[in-house]
């Protein structure tokens, strides 16, 4: 490990970071806090990977609806970092109302009140009218063994969420009409399918602290909530910032020459010892570096790595993803008197009034998305079919909406929105050391313990910054860094 002067730019350890989303911009902010040299390099033309915005006939629409919950302190460290806290406050106590699409005017609300948890959410349950007082009464039965489960044992991973809470006495009624609610919005994967493991933690976290499940989101578009600050920043912190650049290879001296990548440029080099990278290579030429993170999604991050890293490659290559659709409904008057909304029995899961991140004057309408998770079954249909049938969801949910005018309507799909953790496929995600010296992963995907979420993301991203800086003799990254926030 060599310790660096840091009093002159070119003498300070340089750490490449591959791919510009929210863990390589996270890990790029941390490490250039620190006082090391970085550069960030993202295959696309924009910065913020998943969470991203477009314009469309003067108004803007974001990828997908995000937003996070108070016990995300990764999350909220970097909107802090990046000045950009007051672009996405919380929004009070959480005061979630659940409308009904199969009977008109029928509505509950999911809220906390200032109670010691679990009795915060008491009230709420008790007055919840989308499933049966038998299947109210049961609930603790599910909620307790959630609220003492140890997240490190291995047998979460073992089975979905579903098939506990039926063995919980929990019926088909609550699990869609509750706990798919708070599920399908937290880890993108049905009940039936997704991993204990990441499901209990959203849980366990929810029931056991009181202001967890506080909601927070963007009054901007996200293009200007994370990437526009956090390229600024970086860029007045002296990082080098480079777009549409592809990282085809790493570099670096690998144990088994002959089991590299096909598109690997792994090349000896005396200097160095095994298992150690040296550089990135992209667009035909080489960037040399101390250190390298990979903050890419799984699947390229499965192309990039070295054969013989400690990744389980094979197995990262089999990981599905889980898709996620927005219908952004623009009408010419509000229809919707709430700023989010949840839906049972309609495929609407979630509506949020997204008039203020839009542009849209609310003088003259209002500007709805409507957020579908795990929405396989409907990633593949026309636009004009997701229209029609969303738009009728919310004639349902606010009778409103039927006689005001459909302005504009689009859609955005992202069909690999994030790595999908069924059962058995959480112990496959991998930690940040590689077992290549100084080659560490970031992504949401790896083993942060939290869904595939924006709080992962961060989390992954300062964990492998922190690693780096460590591996290159930085000894204070983590006050630079803030209490609280790094693993
Ligand atoms: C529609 C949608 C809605 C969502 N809603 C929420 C939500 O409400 N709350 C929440 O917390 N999370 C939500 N998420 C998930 C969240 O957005 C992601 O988990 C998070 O943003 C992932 O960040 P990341 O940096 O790990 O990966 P990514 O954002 O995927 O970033 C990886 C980057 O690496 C780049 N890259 C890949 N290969 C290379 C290469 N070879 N060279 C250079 N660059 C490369 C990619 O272009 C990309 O920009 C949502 C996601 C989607 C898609």
């Amino acid at each position: 490990m060599t310790s660096y002067n840091r009093n002159s730019d070119a003498q300070k350890p340089h750490i490449v970071v591959i791919g510009g989303g929210l863990a390589g911009l996270s890990a790029a902010i941390s490490s250039i806090d620190a006082g090391a040299r970085v550069t960030v390099m993202e295959k696309r033309p924009r910065f913020g990977g998943a969470t991203w915005s477009f314009d469309r006939n003067s108004l803007f629409f974001d990828s997908g609806q995000h937003v996070y919950l108070a016990c995300c302190t990764g999350y909220q460290w970097f909107l802090d970092r990046i000045g950009a806290s007051h672009l996405a406050p919380l929004r009070g106590k959480l005061n979630l109302p659940v409308l009904d699409a199969a009977v008109s005017g029928k509505i509950s609300f999911l809220r906390r009140r200032d109670l010691k948890a679990p009795l915060h959410l008491a009230d709420s349950v008790l007055k919840y009218s989308h499933i049966t007082a038998a299947d109210k009464a049961k609930l603790v039965f599910g909620a307790l063994p959630l609220m003492r489960m140890d997240l490190n044992d291995k047998k979460l991973d073992k089975q979905t969420l579903a098939e506990f809470l039926r063995r919980h006495k929990q019926s088909d009624a609550a699990i869609a009409n509750f706990w798919e609610i708070i599920n399908l919005a937290t880890t993108n994967v049905r009940a039936e399918e997704v991993s204990l493991a990441v499901a209990a933690k959203v849980f366990k976290t929810l029931l056991t602290e009181k202001g967890a499940g506080d909601i927070g989101w963007s009054l901007v578009p996200l293009n200007d909530l994370h990437s526009k600050p956090a390229l600024e920043l970086l860029s007045h912190s002296g990082a080098t910032i480079i777009k549409r650049a592809r990282v085809m290879g790493i570099i670096g001296n690998t144990e088994s020459t002959s089991e590299k990548n096909p598109g690997d440029p792994s090349r000896s080099h005396p200097d160095y010892p095994a298992k150690t990278v040296f550089g990135v290579s992209a667009d035909g030429s080489d960037i040399r570096a101390d250190a390298v993170i990979v903050a890419t999604d799984h699947m390229d991050a499965a192309e990039l790595l070295p054969k013989d890293t400690e990744v389980n490659i094979d197995s990262l290559q089999k990981l599905q993803y889980s898709p996620i659709i927005n219908i952004h409904l623009v009408f010419d008057t509000k229809v919707m008197p709430f700023e989010i909304a949840a839906a049972v029995n309609s495929p609407a899961q979630f509506v949020f009034d997204t008039t203020s991140s839009s542009g849209l004057n609310p003088k003259t309408g209002q500007c709805l998305a409507v957020s579908v998770s795990a929405a396989d079954s409907h990633v593949g249909w026309p636009s004009k079919d997701l229209i029609d049938l969303y738009q009728s969801e919310v004639e349902k949910l606010f009778p409103k909406a039927k006689s005001a005018k459909l302005t504009d309507a689009v859609v955005s799909r992202e069909v690999k929105a994030t790595m999908k953790v069924t059962a058995e496929t959480n112990a496959l995600r991998p930690s940040a050391v590689t077992g290549y010296q100084n080659l560490f992963l970031a992504g949401a995907w790896t083993d942060t313990g939290w869904p595939i979420t924006m709080e992962s993301a961060v989390l992954s991203g300062l964990k492998a910054s922190k690693l780096a800086l460590k591996h290159l003799g930085f000894k204070k990254s983590s006050e630079q860094i803030g209490e609280g926030v790094l693993i």
